[in-house]
């Protein structure tokens, strides 16, 4: 079984794992300030796991050994990974760069998610022999608050029980794991495979769930729900949300809400959208400037995200705000007010960096986390 790296081993492995044409061991002490030894010691231990090989030698003109480039040995270990949705699992199967070899959308109904999830090693054994002894790293991603060292899930749509535990798959799949929330795991992977850099950014999601790096580390709190903006309460009067607060942002800015405030500044037919559609539509509206007394209303409701948005990022000093553009209200015409609104209103003025989350094609979110295990969520390199 591969064992979980160091913070030192995964720090060099991150050097190496981006370098694509490869990396001398005297350019990787040049670049993290370890000591030869030190990085010595993570080489050998990266190449004895099978992560890293030898490549060519570098040309030189100096006497001695030349060095050899360390490159990503890519063709044994295999990372996996789902993600739970409302109607199906999508499970992939990757190498150790990221890349998809192999996905599945796996239709589920609420009654069976875990029973389904539980039963995977057997499943994949069955189905995907020949790669299923490659598989080193098998992660989770779901909604709910995540509890990673029991592998638990609270808040879930998928399960009667109020918490459902994971742990179970680690008796009979000798492997790593790592169970991750939605949000955090967007996070995670723009972090990846977008190699962002930020020490401090926060992530606000197309349904005001949220995510929270600081200093560099993915911040989780007590029970795993760090960052979950959406329950943030707007003002103290507001509908009662499910979790038994007043006003707070999703529900907020849920349609039955939204149609009580907008409903004497749009068409009376309009009034039948539902859900999402009924946020799409608003969104456009103001796009297309509908009429001056509703543009008027629109943007009293954006000031107040963005109040709330701008006070929480000026209480934890985060500069860096991605906003998911899937979400109608952080979209265009909408994204380019809450911005500007933010920068003029945050004590952080200039220095706030207002970013668009646009979803990649292509970019598998599980293995990115499970390339975490390997890697590290904090890319310092
Ligand atoms: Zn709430």
């Amino acid at each position: 079984m591969l064992t979980n790296l160091t913070e030192t081993e995964q720090k060099v492995f991150q050097l190496i794992w981006y370098k694509k044409y490869g990396i001398s061991r005297t350019e990787i002490v040049n670049k993290t300030k370890l000591s030869k030894a030190t990085v010595s010691r993570a080489v050998d231990k990266l190449i004895s796991n099978g992560f890293v090989v030898e490549g060519d030698a570098v040309p030189t003109t100096s006497k001695g050994r030349p060095q050899k480039l360390l490159v990503l040995r890519n063709d044994e270990i295999l990372i996996s990974g789902i993600s739970i949705h409302s109607r199906f699992l999508h499970f992939v199967i990757g190498d150790l760069s990221g890349r998809l070899r192999y996905s599945e959308n796996i239709p589920v109904d609420k009654s069976n998610v875990v029973s389904t999830i539980m039963d995977f090693p057997k499943y994949l054994e069955k189905n995907y022999n020949s790669l299923y002894r490659n598989i080193k790293v098998f992660s989770i991603v779901t909604p709910g608050q995540v509890d990673q060292v029991n592998m638990k899930v609270t808040g879930n749509f998928f399960s009667v029980e109020k918490d459902v535990y994971f742990s179970g798959l680690e008796d009979c799949w000798n492997i790593l794991f790592k169970v991750e929330n939605d949000v955090n795991a967007l996070l995670s992977s723009q972090i990846m495979f977008g190699h962002l850099k930020y020490k401090n950014i926060f992530l606000i999601d197309s349904e005001f769930g949220g995510a929270l790096v600081i200093d560099g580390k993915m911040v989780r709190g007590l029970n795993g729900g760090a960052g979950e903006f959406g329950h943030t309460q707007l003002i103290h009067d507001g509908p009662l949300c499910w979790c038994g607060k007043k006003g707070c942002v999703s529900n907020y800015f849920g349609a039955d809400n939204l149609k009580s405030i907008f409903h004497s500044t749009i068409p009376a037919s309009y009034m039948a959208l539902f859900g999402r559609d009924f946020s799409v539509m608003l969104s456009e509206l103001y796009n297309e400037k509908f009429s001056k007394e509703f543009c008027i209303l629109y943007e009293k409701q954006l000031d107040l995200l963005a109040d709330a948005i701008v006070d929480f990022l000026d209480l934890l000093c985060i500069d860096n705000l991605m906003l998911n553009t899937e979400n109608p209200f952080f979209k265009d015409r909408s994204f380019e007010y809450i911005s500007e609104k933010m920068r003029k209103t945050s004590g952080l003025k200039d220095k706030l960096k207002v970013m668009p989350l646009k979803i990649r094609k292509g970019i598998e979110i599980p293995l990115a986390i499970s390339l975490t295990k390997f890697l590290g969520e904090n890319i310092e390199i």
